[in-house]
């Protein structure tokens, strides 16, 4: 049989004291320590063009919009998150979507419908916010995922770099 010799507590180690005296000093050193907390919303997070926002739809600069419904990605969307139902137009680009809807609550943020598009018509954008009342209320309509380009432009410069850095090295290799 094997006996367990138990040391005997000292009369502060009865009364946690040296657990005490260590939390206390921890807390303390962290008095002092520069604070990490963002007080948010007051500081909203910091974006970049390599933030993955919500998807916005491409507006040119001639006020028609990019997208020519062509469904890629709807197709590529991995969370069904997009309907799109398209119309003719009169212009020389003959099609563009009457009904673009992102449900806003299914999207996972992943960028393949940026990567699936052939015409540059949806990005990225550093929009992060998302709350409201109603499921319903969170599925975005096409006015509400239209953005000028100038506003996208800083994710478009960043998708086109990574894509001609992504051709050379390919052609290298
Ligand atoms: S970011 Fe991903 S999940 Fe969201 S709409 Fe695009 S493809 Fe779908
Ligand atoms: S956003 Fe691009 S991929 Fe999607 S339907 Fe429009 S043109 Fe096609």
């Amino acid at each position: 049989m094997v006996v367990v010799e138990r040391k005997e507590l000292t009369l502060a180690e009865r009364l946690y004291l040296p657990e005490i005296f260590r939390g206390m000093a921890i807390t303390f050193r962290k008095l002092f320590a520069k604070r990490v907390t963002r007080q948010y919303p007051e500081e909203p997070l910091p974006t970049t063009e390599v933030t993955r926002g919500q998807p916005r739809l491409v507006v040119n600069d001639d006020g028609n919009i990019a997208c020519v419904s062509c469904g890629l990605c709807e197709a590529a969307c991995p969370a069904y998150a997009i309907t799109i139902d398209g119309h003719e137009t009169d212009r020389t680009i003959e099609r563009e979507p009457e009904r673009f809807d992102i449900d806003m609550l299914r999207c996972i943020l992943c960028g393949f419908c940026e990567e699936a598009c052939p015409k540059d018509a949806i990005f990225m954008s550093d929009e992060l916010e998302l709350a409201d009342y109603t499921r319903q209320a969170l599925v975005y309509n096409i006015e509400r995922l239209k953005r000028p380009k100038s506003a996208l432009q800083a994710r478009i410069d960043y998708v086109y770099r990574l894509n001609d850095r992504w051709q050379s090295s390919s052609s290298t290799s």
